[in-house]
C-alpha cells in the first residue's frame, strides 16, 4: 500500500526514462510505448526541442497570472486560429477543464437568448472527463455511479445517429448546443459515419445550436489534421483540445468561433494556472515541431500502414470483430474480452491500451518510424493470432 488514492488499477511497473517512443523501467527493461501517457506524449518522450524549451522558459518566467498580458498565450491563440479556422479561446490545464469552459459557454449563450434551462444534447458512451458537469454529460454509468446528484441540463442520444438529434429538436425548445467526440476515444475508437458532423453542423444552423466537438484525444494532430473535424469541412462553434498539446505539460483549450466567440465578457470564466508563459511556450514548440516534420502527412502515412498491416493479419480471423482507425488512433475490436493482453503486451515490452473491455486502443507517439510501426504491429498480431 501507499499513501496514493486507489482511484487507478495500476499496473505494476514504474518507468523511470523515455526516449522518443521508448521507455526504460526501473529494472532497466526497454518497452516500445503505443499509449502516449494516453496520447498525450505526441513528440515522444525526452522530446529535446520541448526539454530545451522546458529549461529556458524557466529560467525567464514560469508564472504571471491572467491579471496581466501573456505575450506567449496570445501568440499561441494566434497560431491556433490559424490552424483551425477557430476565432477565440481560452486556456486551462486539462481536457475535463477545457469542456467544461464550452458548457458555461453553451449556457451562457443560451441565457442570453432568453433560454433559462439551457439543455446541452450528448451522446451515448462518450467520455468528456471526471468533473461533475462533464461527468454528467459522459455517457458512461460506471463514471458517474455514485456521484449523484448529477448536473442537470443535459439530455442522452445514440452516438452516430442524426435522426434522433431531429426528433429532440422537435420535441424540446431548451436545446443550446450539440456536443460529440468526433471519433470517441475511451469507448473504444468509434469511428461515426462520414455525414455525421455535416448532420450535426446542419442541425445546429438550422435550429441555432452551438456545435462543441471534444477534440481532446482527436484533436493535435492525432487523426492527420490538426483537428479530426478537419477532414469533414466543417467549422464547429467551440472546440475543445488538451491531451497532445503540451506533450506531457498539463495544457487545455477551449476554442470557439462565431457567435460562441462573443458570449464571454470580463468575470464569466477563470484560472490561475490556464495558459500561462511555461504551458504556453511548450505549446508553441509542440506546434512547431509538428510543422517542421509535416507530421500531418507522416500520421496519415504511418497510419495507413499500420492499418492495413492490422487488416492483412487479423481481418479474417473469428475472434476480431473489426479493425478500424483514423491516423494513429487504432482500435482491434475482438468478439471477446481482452484486457489480459495489456499484462501480455508489456511482457513483450509493448505498452498497449484495452477500451471498453474488448477493443485494443493504439494511440503510439506521432514520431514513430515505419519500423517501430511494424514492431508494434508484429506483437500486437502475434498476442491476438493465439487468442
Ligand atoms: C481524456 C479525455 C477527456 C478528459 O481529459 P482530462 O485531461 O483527463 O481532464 C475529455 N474528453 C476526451 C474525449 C478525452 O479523451
Amino acid at each position: 500500500m501507499n499513501a496514493i488514492m486507489p482511484t487507478y488499477g495500476r499496473i505494476d511497473v514504474a518507468f523511470v526514462r523515455g526516449e522518443g517512443p521508448w521507455l526504460y523501467d526501473d529494472q532497466g527493461n526497454r518497452y516500445l510505448d503505443a499509449l502516449s501517457g494516453l496520447g498525450v506524449i505526441a513528440l515522444g518522450h525526452a522530446n529535446p526541442a520541448i526539454a530545451k524549451t522546458l529549461a529556458a522558459q524557466s529560467q525567464q518566467l514560469l508564472h504571471t497570472s491572467n491579471l496581466y498580458r501573456i505575450p506567449s498565450q496570445e501568440k499561441l491563440a494566434e497560431k491556433l486560429a490559424s490552424l483551425t479556422g477557430m476565432e477565440n479561446m481560452f486556456f486551462g490545464n486539462s481536457g475535463a477543464e477545457a469542456n467544461e469552459c464550452a458548457i458555461k459557454i453553451a449556457r451562457l449563450y443560451g441565457h442570453q437568448k432568453g433560454i433559462v434551462e439551457p439543455c446541452i444534447i450528448v451522446a451515448d458512451a462518450s467520455f468528456h472527463g471526471r468533473t461533475m458537469a462533464t461527468l454528467t454529460a459522459t455517457g458512461n454509468r460506471k463514471v458517474q455511479a455514485g456521484f449523484e446528484p448529477l448536473v442537470g441540463g443535459f439530455a442522452r442520444v445514440p452516438y452516430n445517429d442524426l435522426e434522433s438529434i431531429e426528433q429532440i429538436a422537435k420535441q424540446m425548445q431548451n436545446v443550446v448546443a450539440v456536443m460529440v467526440e468526433p471519433i470517441q476515444g475511451e469507448a473504444g475508437i468509434q469511428i461515426p459515419d462520414e455525414k455525421y458532423l455535416i448532420g450535426i453542423r446542419e442541425i445546429c444552423n438550422a435550429q441555432g445550436w452551438l456545435m462543441i466537438l471534444d477534440e481532446v484525444q482527436s484533436g493535435n494532430c492525432r487523426t492527420g489534421a490538426y483537428f479530426c473535424y478537419q477532414h469533414s469541412g466543417i467549422i464547429p462553434d467551440l472546440v475543445t483540445t488538451a491531451k497532445g498539446l503540451g506533450n506531457g505539460v498539463p495544457i487545455g483549450v477551449c476554442l470557439a468561433s462565431g457567435d460562441a466567440a462573443q458570449v464571454f465578457g470580463p468575470g464569466n470564466h477563470g484560472s490561475t494556472f490556464g495558459g500561462n508563459p511555461l504551458s504556453c511556450a511548450v505549446a508553441l514548440t509542440v506546434l512547431d515541431e509538428f510543422e517542421r516534420l509535416d507530421i500531418d502527412k507522416q500520421v496519415t502515412a504511418i497510419g495507413e500502414h499500420m492499418l492495413s498491416q492490422f487488416s492483412q493479419r487479423l481481418g479474417h480471423l473469428n475472434v476480431v470483430r473489426e479493425v478500424r482507425g483514423k491516423g494513429l488512433m487504432i482500435g482491434i475490436e475482438l468478439e471477446r474480452p481482452c484486457t489480459d493482453l495489456v499484462q501480455k503486451a508489456l511482457q513483450k515490452g509493448l505498452l498497449i491500451n484495452v477500451a471498453a473491455d474488448s477493443i485494443i486502443r493504439l494511440l503510439p507517439p506521432l514520431i514513430i518510424d515505419e519500423q517501430q510501426a511494424d514492431q508494434i504491429c508484429d506483437i500486437v498480431c502475434g498476442l491476438v493470432e493465439t487468442l
